[in-house]
């Protein structure tokens, strides 16, 4: 049996970030993960690495003014709490924005830590009331999501009063006289399988570890579609989709929450979850049902399934979930983005670390030849090339035709389409107004947007800015709001309300704080965000 001061569930991101502070007071820490050492930092070691954070001498270098009581404004208006059991959640979004807005640049900068000049404007605010970032407030880690993890698996590993111990799965939460004392579980084969890749379940030992106190750090539950669909708001969404693919690996399986309420922690918000309208079938998977995301600039044309173009505020990049409902109310799990050369050469991003070679590497160099050279960047023309979502016409017709062969379940109107376009495209030349084309001429007012996220308004059916491209947008699953409910010291709490003596949460196990600081709606970079509040309050709480 293993003894340590605490225990750790999980090396994600939050993990990590757990086991470092609380090392750094002394404490013996026993780190614990069911996957291979390759794996260290979770899905953090896939994420763009973008971090919500507010007035930072990035975004004023830019001229945008930010404020925590706007970021607070916008917050809350995205959250909309509405739940007796959102006092804690609530009072961890308050935290976070007293962190985003304070000291949380310059202790991430104190461990090395640096951001790409541009400030990406993600969930962009539509109405003056309501869900959206009034300014652009995504900063992306040089390094991306490497970049985020680097600076704590470089100081977890090695560090002379953490155990690192991989392939351990647990179980079951060991409970004695009502205080959490110990895990057990079992122990993995070990496997060999690259990096994000599913590897076996294979069990070879058990083994028992005990510690004054445990912390689950373990994750949501986006790679296990069965618990989605469970959990899936149904009165809000409508019905949960048929067909998903999967934005995070299969070890993102959520059992840790179940062991957890087994052993008499609660679960709160479960039904409050973030997913995807741009998902793309990744050609080339490393985990199993693979989807790689788009993040889009404002100008594609978004259709739902049966070729209407969507109402606003649903243009890209305002409005997740709201979309999201919008697309579900078809019946099908797919809509389609439609647009030109031009725009997917100045617009399209991947999400993800291993899409963004070039932020990734750090290096200047490889970031301007790979944003300002011809085409889009290489991973977006390669899913251009070889994704089974992408049309490439030179003329609608042709364009149309080749969406129906893909969706042969929603065959699409060709006529219809066109005269959607064209609409759209006289609001370009000055006619009737079009509030989408007003979108995209105020997103180029802030200077980010026009250098590397905004097309030049054009028509879409100009020759000189083809191909058409057409993509089909599958739904993607990717984080829970909700988790496990914690108290502002990070204390799992049981039903009652009381604290289950023993035992801590933190990052997405804990809906990033509470059991769900984002409410309903996330203003996004609020993830990793969140894994490095939560995780750092519950290593110095423990
Ligand atoms: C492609 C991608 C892009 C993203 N981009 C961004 C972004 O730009 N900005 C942002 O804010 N967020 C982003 N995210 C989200 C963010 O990365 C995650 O929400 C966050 O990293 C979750 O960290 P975590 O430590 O809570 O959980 P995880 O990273 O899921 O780590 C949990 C760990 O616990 C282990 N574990 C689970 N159960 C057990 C068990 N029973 N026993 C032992 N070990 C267990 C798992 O193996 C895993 O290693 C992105 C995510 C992805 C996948």
């Amino acid at each position: 049996m293993d003894r340590a001061d605490v225990i750790v569930i999980g090396a994600g991101l939050a993990g990590l970030v757990v086991a470092w502070h609380a090392a750094e007071r002394g404490r013996r820490v026993l780190l614990l993960d069911q996957e291979g050492p390759q794996s260290i930092g979770g899905q953090a070691w896939w994420s763009l690495g973008g971090l919500f954070m507010v007035d930072t001498p990035e975004q004023r270098r830019l001229r945008i003014a930010d404020s925590r009581d706007l970021a607070a404004r916008d917050w809350m208006g995205s959250a909309q709490f509405d739940r007796p059991e959102d006092a804690n959640p609530r009072a961890w979004a308050e935290a976070y924005l007293d962190f985003a807005a304070g000291p949380m640049r310059s202790y991430l900068h104190g461990l090395g830590m640096r951001w790409f000049p541009v400030v990406g404007w993600a969930e962009r605010r539509y109405a003056p009331q309501g869900h959206g970032n009034s300014v652009p407030r995504f900063h992306i880690t040089w390094g991306t999501g490497t970049g985020v993890v680097k600076p704590y698996a470089a100081r977890v590993t090695g560090h002379p009063r953490i155990t690192l111990a991989f392939r351990r799965r647990v179980t079951a939460l060991i409970v004695e006289a009502g205080a959490v004392t110990g895990v057990e579980g079992d122990i993995l084969a070990d496997d060999a399988a690259p990096i994000g890749a599913a590897t076996n379940r294979t069990v070879t030992g058990h083994f028992i570890a005990k510690a004054e106190a445990v912390v689950i750090a373990s994750g949501g539950i986006g790679g296990n579609h069965a618990l989605v669909r469970a959990a899936w708001p149904v009165d809000r969404l409508g019905p949960p989709p048929a067909r998903m693919v999967s934005g995070v690996p299969a070890y993102v399986d959520g059992a840790m929450l179940g062991t957890a309420e087994a052993a008499g922690a609660q679960v709160i918000n479960r039904d409050r979850m973030w997913h995807y309208c741009e998902g793309l079938r990744n050609w080339d998977p490393i985990w199993p049902n693979h989807g790689i995301r788009i993040l889009p600039g404002p100008s594609s044309l978004w259709l739902d399934a049966t070729g209407e173009r969507l109402e606003p505020p649903c243009f890209p990049g305002f409005d997740t979930l709201g979309t999201l409902r919008r697309i579900l109310s078809t019946g099908h799990a797919h809509s389609w983005f439609l647009l030109t050369q031009s725009i997917i050469e100045k617009e399209f991003a991947l999400s993800g670390s291993e899409q963004n070679p070039d932020l990734t590497s750090g290096r200047w160099l490889a970031v301007l030849r790979e944003r300002l050279g011809k085409g889009a960047t290489r991973a977006v023309e390669a899913f251009k090339a070889k994704g089974e979502d992408f049309v490439v016409a030179t003329d609608l017709d042709t364009l149309v035709a080749g969406m129906s062969r893909i969706t042969p379940e929603a065959p699409l109107d060709a006529g219809r389409i066109r005269q959607q376009v064209e609409a759209r495209d006289a609001a370009v030349l000055g006619g009737p107004p079009d509030p989408q084309v007003t979108a995209i001429h105020a997103a180029r007012h802030y200077l980010g947007d026009r250098l590397i996220r905004t097309a030049k308004p054009h028509r879409l059916l100009d020759p000189a800015h083809g191909p058409l491209i057409a993509v089909r947008l599958n739904i993607l699953t990717r984080k829970s709001l909700g988790g496990l409910h914690t108290d502002l010291s990070a204390r799992v709490l049981r039903p009652d309300g009381r604290p289950l003596p023993g035992l801590h949460a933190a990052g997405e196990a804990a809906g990033f704080g509470g059991g769900g600081h984002h409410g309903y709606n996330a203003l996004e970079g609020t993830f990793l965000g969140g894994c490095i509040f939560s995780g750092r309050t519950a290593g110095e709480a423990v």
